[in-house]
């Protein structure tokens, strides 16, 4: 019996990618509760920019994560194919990888021009609520041939080169269309020699390129020339070398990180001595993941007594599963049997450890295992209508498969709160190097995604629906307040083209000319009154062209106060959707089925009479 069912980790750590989707979502996405959203990316910039995953628990579509993180996920797949194979993920990897990797096609329109972010990252942080009612401006940003960005061309080359080396057995013309752009990619990358984040300053505040690009220049060259076999892409990547960070006055090679969005400086190490088997390849991988396991030079990753490897604060779980895969690739293909053993053991006991074996017996990974985190910094898995971190207490989806940030500190301390971004957000580069890390290990000890997963969510109570009661009264009239609102989430949906019907019956010999309707406040049109068959009536609120949205306090909720006068007899008691409302004036308007809701032709709240 393996520790941990690693095919479920692995099953459900790529769910995760499906519940990050942008734009229109595919017939395959298995997530019950997303729907298609920002549908106009790009359109700023007349480009279609749309699909490609959302960043984290927020909206924007950061390239520069987004590229990274497809490249750990191909790589999982490019070393250990057979295990996404035999556990039967590799259709659902297969399909994820191409979704973002057709969003790099789009957002390479031409040679020398990429768009490396959709979503300003202020605007976007400033409102909490689901992808599907999103309404902010969502800014498209490029990189070009004179405003540059060869840390972010250079990491979509290497991404769309590894992933074709994926797709290259089952879609050959795929593969040679990755190729292409790659190549590119990394032409432009190594011509225009600048930093994406003083091109696109938005995102310096978010993913700044510290490391600067040369170690881009270096891994997206490794990845064409394995996606290629061309000598000469090897050539650059070991001629780039020497540029690749040091530790401080020295000149020996930084291994006191780790392989991350920012700096793949490390990957390199790992494939480069794959690749040729040279001695300073191989000594430069060593001395990293000797730092992360036994210590160089008495400096080592600062342990938990529970036996995390925490190097930072932000996502420090993240590092560690980047750190885990690449130590898995690397003891792989080594030799020494002391170090494969190292290597090997330091990754079991990382990715067991978010699995839960540590001291709280918990698991860190959502919807797996024991106690696992339920409140992640996420916008549409928490479904917020009313734009609030805290509203509602329950986070109402569950988010499987994605990865915490985990303990901030080497103490294995950690609470499952929503607005704790450095600790419980999620992100699609905290899952990547993870992914790829749990297929490893399932091809070792084996353990069976779930059967039956996933199961469609079932809404937490109406979605959509109206509130009424008596608002004033008298003897030849009833004035109603009626509320729509809408907390809707499975999916979020805007409702645009809403109306909704209030039934009454005329009372003795009254007829309709007798009757008339008013409003004396109203955030939709005024009321009008139709015929319903016999001496049924309805009085119809047209709320269409405005978007009720589960967006914020006033923007999921339409209010109409609504006046029915008879110049005949008056009487409300026989009155549809007059009964179960709160007929004292004043009392505050209750949920009714009796009001019916529409959205254009169709109902989608209440029962007419
Ligand atoms: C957002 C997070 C983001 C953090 C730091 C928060 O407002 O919700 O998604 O990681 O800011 O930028
Ligand atoms: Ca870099
Ligand atoms: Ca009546």
């Amino acid at each position: 019996e393996p520790a941990f069912a690693y095919g479920e980790a692995l099953q459900k750590s790529l769910w995760f990618y499906e519940a990050q989707q942008s734009g229109e979502l595919p017939g395959w996405n298995r997530v019950s509760w997303r729907g298609d959203s920002a549908v106009n990316d790009g359109d700023d910039v007349g480009v279609d920019l749309t699909g490609g995953w959302y960043d984290a628990g927020d909206h924007v579509k950061f390239g520069f994560p987004m590229a990274f993180s497809a490249t750990m996920l191909a790589w999982g797949a490019v070393e250990y194919r057979d295990a996404y194979a035999d556990s039967g993920q590799l259709t659902h990897l297969l399909d994820n990888l191409k979704f973002v990797n057709d969003y790099f096609i789009k957002a390479h329109p031409s040679p020398n021009v990429l768009y490396g972010q959709v979503g300003n990252g202020g605007t976007d942080h400033a409102w909490w609520g689901p992808a599907e009612a999103m309404g902010m401006e969502r800014p498209a940003y490029k990189i070009d041939a004179s405003c540059g960005g060869s840390d972010l061309a250079g990491e979509t080359a290497a991404a769309m080169a590894a992933s074709s080396i994926v797709f290259r057995p089952t879609n050959p013309s795929y593969a040679d269309t990755l190729v292409t752009h790659a190549k590119q990619l990394y032409s432009f990358a190594d011509t225009v020699r600048k930093k994406y984040t003083e091109c696109i300053t938005d995102a310096s505040s978010y993913y700044n390129s510290w490391s600067g690009y040369n170690d881009e220049l270096v891994w997206g060259a490794i990845w064409l020339y394995r996606a290629t076999d061309d000598d000469s892409y090897l050539a650059k990547a070991e001629a780039g070398y020497d540029d690749l960070g040091n530790e401080p006055q020295t000149s020996t090679k930084s291994y006191k990180w780790t392989i991350a969005w920012d700096d793949k400086s490390y990957g390199a190490y790992v494939l480069l001595h794959k690749l040729t088997g040279k001695q300073r390849y191989l000594d430069d991988a060593n001395r990293w993941l000797d730092w992360w396991t036994v210590g160089v030079n008495g400096s080592k990753v600062a342990y938990s007594p529970g036996g995390q490897a925490v190097l930072d604060r932000w996502g420090s779980l993240r590092y560690a599963a980047n750190t885990a895969f690449a130590a898995l690739v690397h003891s792989d293909s080594i030799t020494d049997a002391t170090r494969k053993a190292r290597y090997h053991d330091f990754a079991v006991s990382q990715i067991d450890y978010a699995l839960g074996d540590n001291p709280r017996n918990s698991s860190y990974v959502i919807g797996f295992g024991n106690n696992p985190p339920e409140n992640p910094h996420h916008r549409t898995a928490h479904g917020s209508w009313t734009d609030q971190i805290t509203n509602p207490e329950q986070t109402r989806h569950t988010l499987y498969g994605a990865l915490v940030g985990g303990p901030p500190d080497p103490n294995d301390a950690y609470t499952d709160e929503r607005d704790d971004y450095v600790m419980n957000e999620v992100a699609t580069d905290y899952n990547a190097g993870f992914t790829s890390a749990l297929a490893r290990l399932y091809q070792e000890y084996g353990g069976a995604p779930a059967a039956g997963f996933p199961q469609e969510e079932t809404p937490d109570g109406p979605e959509i629906l109206v509130e009424a009661g008596v608002n004033a009264s008298g003897s030849t009239f009833t004035e109603i307040k009626a509320i729509v609102r809408n907390r809707s989430a499975w999916p979020a949906r805007v409702l645009s083209d809403g109306s909704f019907r209030y039934y009454f019956t005329l009372d003795g010999s009254t007829t309709a000319s007798q009757i008339s309707v008013s409003s004396a406040y109203t955030q939709c049109a005024a009321p009008t009154l139709h015929p319903a068959g016999g001496t049924t009536y309805y009085v119809r609120i047209d709320c269409s062209g405005e978007d009720i949205a589960p967006a914020g306090q006033s923007q999921h909720r339409r209010e109409v106060q609504f006046r029915i006068s008879s110049a005949g007899t008056w009487d409300p008691a026989n009155d549809w959707s007059y009964q179960g409302i709160p007929t004292t004036p004043g009392a505050t308007p209750e949920s009714t089925e009796r009001i019916t809701l529409h959205s254009g032709d169709s109902t989608i709240w209440g029962e007419p009479p």
